[in-house]
């Protein structure tokens, strides 16, 4: 008998994007092999909002995520709207802990408004879904990747983000095919 596969399962947190949340779903069950389940929505936990900072710490977000689990093999991934931070960190993207299988990634450094632009999903979409991998990554035990087209690069820089391809390179497929099998 094959072994079920532990499912992905999406939280959105907040006013986190839906569309964006549902596209992401329709596309992160292929690339890991996985079946993808969308929570249904969450509160943005007060106790990680830090006044002085006026940002979320990420911390005890994934400690919050870690609760709705429904076993130990799931993977959980948070999306926000609000800034996130961690101790040592102005700000964080993303922040994934492979030991909780949990992980959050922010919307908010990806809006073209933060940057005084005007919106554009084109550009927002790819971004979060280039940071999500990157951090599911993490998640799955493959290590960051030195080569900056490959999509598990390690951007914390918009630029960046923006050129590197939504694809791994040759050798992070190598170890996915891994995470396929266990
Ligand atoms: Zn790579």
């Amino acid at each position: 008998m094959a072994l079920l596969k532990a499912k992905i399962v999406i939280a959105p947190l907040g006013e986190a994007d839906l569309a964006m949340v549902n596209r992401l779903a329709g596309t992160l069950g292929g690339l890991f092999n996985r079946g993808v389940d969308i929570l249904k929505g969450m509160r943005m936990p007060t106790e990680a909002y830090n006044e002085t900072r006026s940002q979320y710490y990420a911390r005890i977000i994934l400690s919050k995520l870690e609760r709705v689990k429904a076993n130990n093999r799931e993977t959980i991934i948070g999306i926000c709207e609000e800034d996130l931070y961690l101790p040592n960190a102005h700000y964080v993207l993303g922040y994934a802990d492979d030991l909780s299988s949990t992980a959050v990634i922010s919307l908010f450094h990806f809006r073209q408004d933060f940057y005084g632009l005007p919106e554009d999903d084109t550009k927002m979409y790819p971004r979060l879904y280039k940071e999500v991998v990157r951090q599911m990554s993490r998640l799955y035990s493959i290590p960051p990747c030195s080569n900056p087209v490959c999509v598990n690069f390690n951007s914390d820089e918009m630029m960046d983000i923006d050129d590197k391809s939504t694809r791994m390179c040759d050798v992070c497929l190598q170890k996915l095919q891994k995470v396929y099998i266990r």
